[in-house]
């Protein structure tokens, strides 16, 4: 799990990303880059594009993950953390 702050909000990337990365690169080396290319490259070449293009698929889900908190400052809009954060002793209590 990675924790950073980001726009002044706590922000957490989950373990599961890695599987995520992990099935993205499967399905680019076994489906999409041997018809794509429509040369043989080696394996190990297959591996690097399609971990390359996963990397790429999860930077760009990133961004605009990125892109909703920057919104959501912007227009000053209270996260769910702030919520909470706000409202703990209300919710624990009544
Ligand atoms: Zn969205």
């Amino acid at each position: 799990m990675c924790r950073f702050k980001c726009f002044g909000i706590k922000t957490t990337i989950n373990a599961s990303v890695m599987i995520l990365v992990f099935l993205i690169t499967y399905i680019l080396i076994k489906f999409f880059l041997p018809k794509a290319t429509k040369q043989n490259y080696s394996s190990v070449e297959y591996f690097i594009g399609g971990l390359f293009g996963s990397v790429l698929i999860i930077a760009s889900i990133l961004l605009h993950e990125i892109a909703h908190i920057y919104t959501a400052k912007y227009l000053n809009l209270v996260t769910p953390h702030e919520y909470n954060q706000l409202h703990q002793n209300k919710t624990k209590y009544t």
